[in-house]
């Protein structure tokens, strides 16, 4: 073992030390840890900096609860967290999640994650995360707001446009966004850059809705290019059909793939003549149902309870999109039988370390998530930009920057593999060069 590669471990054993209960941050932390060796070995002052341990620890983690009353008149109260991880770039940066699973390891994971995708924009945000275990399902709108005003009033301390800037993920939509933004303009005034994923009418932005599902495809589409193939004719499965599922499924049809299959946490439908996405968006964004309704309108599709990935049909493109580690050893092998050849990660984390080295065997053209879909977060940032110039881009500027943003990343993390003699490893490419960016903002700014 090399001293470097000794130093890295010695740095993880900490980690698992200081956080044992944490299996989702220790995953991310321990797929990090794995491919940076190359950049230590070229810049071992970031060594003498202690650079990794530094970056693996929050810089500030507030936990704190969140007490509402439901429709019957009862007090109930949840758990709320935000991780502000790293600043090195830019104010921290990163969506709030309402899931039961939510809890300080999976926000961790997420709010590393973030620091890194955040990084490979080039747009000067720091990473953070948040959000609680609150289960939004089957909540009427009152409670929903309740929840989402008693949350904001302890929030709002601790966020801003130049300090902290949250927006949506799992569970937290437009209309989450805009109870969330209401209380904390009723606290502290209107100051709009403060929350992105905001509605049109107070200061969002044209593509932000769209912006991860489409980012998704413009990458899948630089990716599969480079390889000298296309999305044309292909059939693609997409898991989930939540906000960045929709878009993906959207822009994929644009690109004239056929989306045959999605899914939600108890199943999953196949379409062979083409999933109907307004029909999703009807069912998923309007009246908020179970994706197994689509069925009753379409009965040519057919409805499976279950993970997609388990299923065994022939396709060509994998883009998960729902949840981390929804795919495991045993459904990355049902997918690389399928006939897959290229997955690309909508979702964070979606495939398991195991997942992820199986993919990279079997040849598979692999887009981590860090990478491929950080165009939600890159068009957060040009909602501040219009946020603080006061003015309002066209779809078209927007969209322009989103696929500009999309292929420089694709670019990027594919000339950082060859540089470091991986080619063609994406996960490796992506690690190394968010990790060299923000190791040298941290060494410049000194140990603060
Ligand atoms: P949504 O809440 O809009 O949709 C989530 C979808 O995933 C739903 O279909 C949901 O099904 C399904 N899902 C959630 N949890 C599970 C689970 N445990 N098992 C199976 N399916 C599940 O969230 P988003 O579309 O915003 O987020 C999806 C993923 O993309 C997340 O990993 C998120 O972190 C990531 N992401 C989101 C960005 C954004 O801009 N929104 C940006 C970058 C990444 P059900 O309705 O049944 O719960």
């Amino acid at each position: 073992m090399t001293d470097i590669r000794r130093y890295i471990e010695e740095v993880y054993t900490k980690v698992q030390a200081r956080d044992p209960q944490q299996p989702e941050f220790l995953q991310a932390v321990r797929e990090f840890f794995n491919t940076i060796e190359p950049v230590l070995v070229k810049y071992p002052e970031l060594i003498k900096q202690n650079i990794l341990e530094r970056i693996v620890e929050p810089e500030r983690i507030i936990q704190f609860s969140v007490p509402w009353v439901n429709d019957q008149g009862e007090v109930e109260v949840n758990r709320a967290f935000r991780v502000q991880f790293n600043s090195a770039i830019g104010p921290y940066k990163g969506g709030l999640r309402f899931h039961p699973t939510v809890n300080q390891s999976i926000i961790k994971f997420l709010g590393f994650e973030q620091t890194f995708k955040n990084s490979l924009t080039g747009l000067p945000i720091g990473g953070g995360k948040g959000g609680s275990d609150f289960d939004p399902k089957g909540k009427s709108d009152g409670e929903i707001m309740r929840f989402c005003q008693s949350l904001m009033n302890e929030l709002q301390k601790y966020i801003g446009s130049s300090m902290d800037i949250p927006a949506g993920d799992i569970g937290v939509g437009a209309r989450e966004i805009g109870y969330l933004y209401g209380q904390y303009k009723r606290l502290n005034g209107s100051e709009n850059g403060a929350i992105t994923g905001k509605h049109l009418l107070y200061g969002g932005s044209l593509g932000r809705k769209e912006a991860t599902g489409y980012g998704l495809v413009y990458f899948t589409k630089a990716m599969l290019e480079d390889a000298g193939k296309s999305i044309k004719g292909q059939k693609v499965i997409v898991s989930g059909s939540g906000n960045v599922a929709i878009y993906t499924m959207e822009k994929i049809k644009e690109c004239e793939g056929i989306v045959i299959a999605c899914s939600d946490s108890t199943g999953y439908i196949i379409d062979e003549s083409g999933i109907d996405v307004e029909l999703i968006k009807d069912l998923k964004e309007v009246k908020r149902e179970r994706i197994s309704e689509y069925v009753n309108i379409r009965p040519e599709a057919s409805y499976y309870p279950g993970n997609v990935w388990n299923h065994r049909i022939t396709y060509h493109i994998a883009l998960p999109c729902a949840t981390q580690n929804e795919i495991n050893k045993d459904s990355a092998a049902t997918i690389i039988a399928n006939g897959v050849f290229a997955v690309a990660e909508g979702a964070n984390m979606p495939t398991d370390l195991e997942g992820t080295i199986m993919f990279r065997k079997a040849g598979i053209l692999f887009g981590p998530a860090k990478a491929a879909n950080a165009g939600g977060v890159a068009v957060s940032a040009l909602e501040m930009s219009q946020n603080s110039q006061r003015r309002c881009w066209t779809s078209y500027e927007v969209d322009n920057e989103l696929k500009k943003t999309m292929e420089n990343i694709y670019g990027q993390i594919r000339n950082v593999a060859r540089e470091y003699g991986v080619e063609g490893d994406f996960v490796a490419g992506a690690n190394m060069a968010a990790f060299t960016k923000v190791a040298f903002a941290m060494e410049f700014q000194g140990v603060v």
